[in-house]
């Protein structure tokens, strides 16, 4: 390793403040940012923690929403009776994610913040309808993952939370890689009173809806409804782990059991 500051940060000024400084990185449960920083990838002057800002923790309910902070551990969301009773599939996804030491130290803010192309969260995110709070703003799912790594956040901006409408059925199937447990291809489908949402992740370079899925899946929420739905090829993902036609072929796989799972 090479030479950097620390500082742990112990409230949203005090990261906020830090991260105006040339080079300063926020750092949350390290999972992605210290390989990156081992491999030379990144080599920030100085790493804000996250870990000790109260703020940025828990789970809670919101009226007809849950919203979880961005410091919060996949492992945490996975067991959260808030989570399993309001939204069951979001927390059986949390659950999925990579292995155990991934879920003890890996945050939800982290994971959306570095937007992986192959990332669950992204897929829950933009299926659940659900908005993202940031030190600044609020940021619609729609809006907030803008291409491979990329999102809408600025200079400055910190993930807070994120905010889950509840929904009337969901699930989230994914097609995994057997070594690191990724997305091969990962569709994460919800019915609420304004619609049916469909998401994808793995497959591109970015987490995208299916509107052809969503369309026929609001007419009738029924497997048959989506059987010859294919989404084109061009574009998606092909490398040794699938190619792009076989990516094209788990994603109708994948919606078709996800609609079935949500009975
Ligand atoms: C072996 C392995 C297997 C994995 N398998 C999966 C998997 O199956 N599915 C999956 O979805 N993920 C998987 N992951 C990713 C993991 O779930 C983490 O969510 C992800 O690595 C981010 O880690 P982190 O939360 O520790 O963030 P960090 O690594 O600390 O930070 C990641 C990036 O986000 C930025 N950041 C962190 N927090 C914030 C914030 N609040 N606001 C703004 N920016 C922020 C950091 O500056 C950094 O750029 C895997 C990771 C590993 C190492």
């Amino acid at each position: 390793m090479y030479e950097f500051d620390y500082h742990r940060a112990t409230s949203l000024d005090d990261a906020a403040g830090k991260l105006g400084d040339a080079d300063a990185k926020l750092v949350a449960g390290g999972m992605t940012l210290i390989p990156t920083l081992k491999l030379r990838l990144a080599r920030p002057s100085q790493l804000i923690d996250l870990g000790a800002i109260p703020a940025l923790k828990g789970i809670s309910e919101d009226g007809d929403a849950i919203v979880i902070g961005a410091m919060t551990r996949h492992a945490e969301v996975n067991r959260s009776a808030v989570v399993k009773r309001a939204i069951p599939a979001l927390a059986a996804m949390a659950g999925m994610i990579g292995d155990p030491a991934v879920r003890n130290r890996g945050t939800i803010g982290g994971s959306i913040a570095n937007n992986d192309p192959a990332a669950d969260y992204p897929a829950a995110v933009v299926a659940l309808n659900a908005v993202v709070r940031t030190n600044k703003r609020e940021i619609a799912a729609d809006n907030f993952f803008t291409g491979l790594f990329e999102t809408a956040l600025g200079e400055g901006e910190i993930v807070t939370g994120v905010r889950f409408p509840k929904v009337q059925a969901a699930n989230y199937q994914k097609f995994k890689n057997p070594a690191s447990r990724y997305a091969i291809v990962g569709v994460f489908v919800a019915r609420s009173a304004g619609g049916v949402r469909v998401a994808v992740t793995g497959a591109g370079a970015c987490v995208f809806r299916v509107p052809e899925m969503e369309a026929a899946l609001a007419r009738s929420f029924t497997v048959d409804s989506i059987k010859n739905i294919q989404i084109p090829q061009d574009g998606l993902n092909s490398d040794i782990h699938a190619s792009a036609e076989y990516r094209s072929h788990l994603v109708n796989v994948m919606a078709r059991r996800a609609v079935a799972a949500c009975g």
